[in-house]
């Protein structure tokens, strides 16, 4: 796909490690008064203006959190930025900064590294995030990128895993197991081609699952419309690894238990759809499949009429007492003890 695209290969070394920073950095704009100083010091220095500060790191490795058979570089970029900014909004702040650090091996040339930070900086005009530092290194093999997001949050807004309370309604944000069904799709996709290369996919039907694989958009707007619903969360984390294991997180650390309710779970079309095609079953989809990045939280129950009816979010069951346990209420009405299976031993199942 890259070759595709670029016909040119400028070799890294052909621009020195300096060189290479300063042609991949040099579009990038500061949008906060608060980056004081960016890239070209030996560190970077953010004013905080009183507020705390938040931090959150990230490593994705070839091979391991993404193929790039099938993931553009673009995406890839965007993608790391995304899983990034997703953590500091589950704080209930406001992302400002990112670093970028990377190991690459001599197969990436330049274009390969221009393509993914048009990415990055895509997210970062999107995001308005400043792009503030870095690292640059070779790899004997493959690519590593890590990238670090700084946040800020009045120290009376950040909400915690820990706060949920029995009675507490639990509430996510967008819907859930598309990203996981996306990356179906394209594994098979991958394995029709390498039997025949000739084989154009139709991927029409798949593009919303597809997009939530590739193109994941971290909840910005979440944090923003609960200050202005007047609603502060009691808990709240982001859905990287599936529903189950982050619900799961937040009644460990509030010890306390849940509800959930299996008809309530949110579900696109196309992640139905393509559930029966694989003959899968979706609410363990829902559950167990990883990276949709939305925002799971808990709410006091006297907010229910602040956040009812809000087409960005579903109240999908309660937290109860620690000794009730953590449990799915099936359509049949049948309580299931929850599993904490993350998408990674989840796909390690198959
Ligand atoms: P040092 O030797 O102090 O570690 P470097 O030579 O690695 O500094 O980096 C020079 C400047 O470029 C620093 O501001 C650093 O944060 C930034 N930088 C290095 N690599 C990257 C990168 N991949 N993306 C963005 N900024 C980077
Ligand atoms: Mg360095």
């Amino acid at each position: 796909m890259l070759e595709d695209k670029n016909q040119e290969r400028t070799s890294l070394a052909e621009l020195g490690e300096f060189g290479l920073i300063n042609h991949l950095t040099k579009h990038f704009k500061i949008h906060h008064s608060s980056t004081v100083k960016g890239i070209g010091d030996d560190a970077a220095v953010v004013n905080t203006e009183g507020n705390e500060l938040l931090v959150t790191t990230d490593l994705l490795v070839e091979g391991i959190h993404f193929d790039l058979s099938y993931m553009p570089l673009k995406h890839l970029g965007y993608k790391a930025v995304m899983v990034n900014l997703s953590d500091v909004y589950a704080m209930n702040g406001q992302a400002n900064q990112i670093t970028v650090s990377l190991a690459v091996s001599n197969r990436f040339p330049l274009e390969a590294l221009e393509e993914l930070y048009a990415g990055i900086q895509l997210a970062c005009n999107t995001y308005n995030v400043d792009l503030i530092g870095g690292d640059t290194t070779s790899s004997t093999k493959g690519m590593l990128i890590s990238v670090t997001a700084l946040g800020t949050a009045k120290k009376e807004d950040i909400v915690y895993r820990n706060g949920a309370k029995p009675t507490d309604l639990i509430v996510v944000s967008g819907d859930l197991g598309g990203a996981y069904l996306g990356l179906q799709v394209l594994e098979r996709e991958k394995q029709v081609f390498q039997v025949n290369p000739q084989n154009q996919p139709d991927l029409d039907k798949y593009t919303y699952i597809i997009e939530r694989q590739l193109k994941p958009e971290a909840r910005k707007d979440i944090p923003e419309l609960l200050k202005e619903l007047e609603v502060k969360p009691t808990a709240m984390i982001d859905i990287s690894d599936g529903l189950s294991s982050e619900i799961m997180h937040i009644c460990t650390q509030s010890k306390v238990g849940c509800k959930l309710y299996e008809e309530k779970l949110p579900l696109d079309p196309q992640v139905i759809s393509t559930c029966e095609e694989f003959d899968l079953d979706s609410t363990m989809i829902a559950l167990s499949g990883g990276e949709d990045y939305e925002l799971l939280f808990t709410v006091s129950l006297s907010d229910y009429d602040k956040i009812k009816g809000n087409p960005n979010l579903t109240v999908i069951g309660h937290i109860a007492e620690e000794n009730e346990g953590m449990n799915l209420v099936t359509r049949a009405n049948q309580e299931m003890a929850l599993k904490a299976q993350g998408w990674n031993s989840f796909k390690g199942k198959e």
